[in-house]
C-alpha cells in the first residue's frame, strides 16, 4: 500500500479542479500546473501550490512530460493525475512516471499501449468472445485486397485510423469508386494527428447508438462495471449530450454489456477507471469499439446515478487498495444528463467563439452540478479545447432530469461569447430525444440553425404582447426588451407557419 499525500494534476481547467476537489476531501495536498495563458485560472488558485510550465501552446506546456516529472521530484509529489486529453493516454509517459518512483493515477503502461491502438485492442480481446464490428484485423497494406474485403463486408464501410481518437482519421466510403481517395484522406489525417498512418476497415453501422460502460478495477484482479452511459447525440463523431442510464437498455442487456466490458478490461489486466465503448444497432446488438484508459469527460453522469466518486476510486486503486464494493453492491439511482457547453456558435457552423465572459452566472438548485473552470471576466484561451463547462442534472426519472436541464440552461447566464447552450436546449426539447428514439445521426437528421430561435406558442405570444403594452404604458424601460422579444418571436413564428 502506498499512501498518496501530494498529487500533481497534469491538466488544466475543469478536470484539474474536479480532481483537486476530491483530493482535498481525502486530505491530499494538490499541485497545479499551468501555461502562461492560464495564469489566472481557477485551477491555479484552488491548488495548494502551482507551477508555470511554459508558453500557451500545449507542446510547450501541458505536454512536457519530463518537466512535469522532475517538478514532482522537486516538490515532494508522490502521484500524478493526468485527467483526460494531454498526457493521459501516453503509455511512454506513464512508464516514465513509474520509473521515476512516482504513482501514475491510471492503468499500467501496457494496458494504455494496447488499448490506445484500435487494432491491438481488437486483437487483445479477440479470444474473449466479445462481439466486434466485421472488418479487417490488420492495417491495410494491399489496396486490391482491402477492396475485396470491403466488397465482402458490403458498402458503406468505414476507414478508421488505428491510432485514432476524437473522431479523427475516420472516413465513410459509400462505394468502391471512392475507396482509394477516402483511404488516402484517412491516412493523411492519421499521420498528421497521430504520426501513425495505419488504417483499417470496419462495416459502417448505419444508425448506431454509442453506448459505453464504465469499469473500475483494482490491482488485485477485482473488476466491476458501473453501468452504461448513452452518448449517441454527437456532432462530427464527438459527443455533445450524455446520459445515464440509456433509455433503451434493458436490465438483461445491461448485464450482458457489463460482462463484455469486464472481459475487455480483463484482456489487458486493467486496473483503474476505464471506459469500454460499444456501438449498438437497432436490434440492440452491440459491438466493441475501443477502450478509453482514463477518466472520461462524461464521467459525472455515472457518479450521479451510482453515488460513487470515480476520482476517489482512482486514487484508492492507485494506492493499491482493493475495491471496497462488489458488483452486487452497485445500483442505479434515478437518471442523469450532461450537456457539454462549448464556446462555439451553433448559428454559425459551430465556429469557436473565443473571448471574454462578460457575464457568467451558473444555474443552481437541487440536482444540478456544474463542472467548469471559469468565472466572470475571464478570457477563454484559443489554445485549448473550447469547452467552458459541463452542466449535469440528476433527478428521479429521465423526464424530470431533462426538465431540470432545460430549466438549468434557461438559468445559465453567459454573455460576451456565443455558446452551444441553445443548441443543447433544442436537442433536449426535441420529440425524438424526449422519446429516447435517436441514434448518432440525430444532429444531422434534425438540426438546422434556424431552429434555435425560440418557438413561442400562440399563448406565449399573447402574454408577451400584453406585457409589452403594460410595460410601455407604465413607461417601464423593460418594455423595449419585451417588444424586441415579441418582434423576434412573431417573425420566427410567421416564418415557421410560412414554411409549413
Ligand atoms: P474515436 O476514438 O476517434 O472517438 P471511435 O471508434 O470511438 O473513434 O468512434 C467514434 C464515433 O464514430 C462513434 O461514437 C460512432 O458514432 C462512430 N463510429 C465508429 N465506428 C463506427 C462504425 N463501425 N459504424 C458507424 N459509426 C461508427
Amino acid at each position: 500500500m502506498n499512501k498518496i499525500n501530494k498529487i500533481l494534476i497534469a491538466n488544466r481547467g475543469e478536470i484539474s479542479l474536479r480532481v483537486m476537489r476530491t483530493a482535498r476531501e481525502m486530505g491530499i495536498q494538490t499541485v497545479a500546473v499551468y501555461s502562461e495563458a492560464d495564469r489566472n485560472s481557477l485551477h491555479v488558485r484552488y491548488a495548494d501550490e502551482a507551477v508555470c510550465l511554459g508558453p500557451p501552446p500545449s507542446a510547450q506546456s501541458y505536454l512536457l512530460g519530463d518537466k512535469i516529472i522532475s517538478l514532482c521530484k522537486e516538490m515532494g509529489v508522490d502521484a500524478i493525475h493526468p485527467g483526460y486529453g494531454f498526457l493521459s493516454e501516453n503509455a511512454g509517459f506513464a512508464q516514465k512516471v513509474s520509473e521515476a518512483g512516482l504513482i501514475f493515477i491510471g492503468p499500467s503502461p501496457q494496458a494504455i499501449e494496447i488499448m490506445g491502438n484500435k487494432l491491438a485492442a481488437k486483437q487483445a480481446v479477440s479470444k474473449y468472445n466479445i462481439p466486434m464490428v466485421p472488418g479487417t484485423e490488420e492495417a491495410i497494406t494491399d489496396i486490391a485486397e482491402a477492396k475485396k474485403t470491403a466488397a465482402a463486408i458490403g458498402y458503406p464501410i468505414l476507414i478508421k485510423a488505428s491510432a485514432g481518437g476524437g473522431g479523427k482519421g475516420m472516413r465513410i466510403v459509400e462505394n468502391e469508386e471512392e475507396f482509394e481517395e477516402q483511404m488516402q484522406r484517412a491516412i493523411s489525417e492519421a499521420v498528421s494527428a497521430f504520426g501513425d498512418g495505419a488504417v483499417f476497415i470496419e462495416k459502417y453501422i448505419t444508425s448506431p447508438r454509442h453506448i459505453e460502460i464504465q469499469v473500475l478495477g483494482d490491482q488485485h484482479g477485482n473488476i466491476v462495471h458501473l453501468f452504461e452511459r448513452e452518448c449517441s447525440v454527437q456532432r462530427r463523431h464527438q459527443k455533445v449530450i450524455e446520459e445515464a442510464p440509456s433509455s433503451v437498455i434493458t436490465e438483461e442487456k445491461r448485464n450482458e454489456m457489463g460482462q463484455a466490458a469486464i472481459a475487455v478490461a480483463k484482456a489487458c489486466n486493467y486496473y483503474g477507471a476505464g471506459t469500454v465503448e460499444f456501438i449498438v444497432d437497432e436490434n440492440l446488438d452491440f459491438y466493441f469499439l475501443e477502450m478509453n484508459t482514463r477518466l472520461q469527460v462524461e464521467h459525472p453522469v455515472t457518479e450521479m446515478i451510482t453515488g460513487k466518486d470515480l476520482v476517489m476510486e482512482q486514487i484508492l486503486i492507485a494506492e493499491g487498495k482493493p475495491l471496497s464494493f462488489r458488483q452486487e453492491d452497485l445500483h442505479i439511482h434515478g437518471h442523469s444528463v450532461e450537456v457539454r457547453v462549448y464556446a462555439e456558435d451553433p448559428r454559425n457552423n459551430f465556429l469557436p467563439d473565443i473571448g471574454k465572459l462578460i457575464t457568467y452566472q451558473r444555474p443552481q438548485g437541487p440536482g444540478i452540478r456544474v463542472d467548469d473552470g471559469f468565472e466572470e471576466n475571464m478570457d477563454i484561451p484559443i489554445y485549448y479545447d473550447p469547452m467552458i463547462a459541463k452542466l449535469v442534472t440528476h433527478a428521479e426519472t429521465r423526464q424530470s432530469a431533462i426538465d431540470r436541464m432545460v430549466r438549468a440552461i434557461n438559468d445559465y447566464r453567459i454573455t460576451g461569447i456565443e455558446t452551444t447552450l441553445p443548441f443543447c436546449k433544442f436537442v433536449l426539447k426535441h420529440d425524438a430525444f424526449v422519446k429516447g428514439d435517436f441514434d448518432t445521426k440525430f444532429v444531422e437528421k434534425y438540426f438546422t440553425p434556424d431552429m434555435l430561435d425560440e418557438a413561442f406558442s400562440a399563448d406565449e405570444l399573447h402574454i408577451l404582447a400584453a406585457a409589452g403594452v403594460f410595460l410601455s404604458e407604465t413607461n417601464n424601460p423593460k418594455s423595449k426588451q419585451v417588444e424586441s422579444m415579441e418582434y423576434k418571436a412573431t417573425t420566427n413564428w410567421t416564418k415557421r407557419l410560412n414554411n409549413g
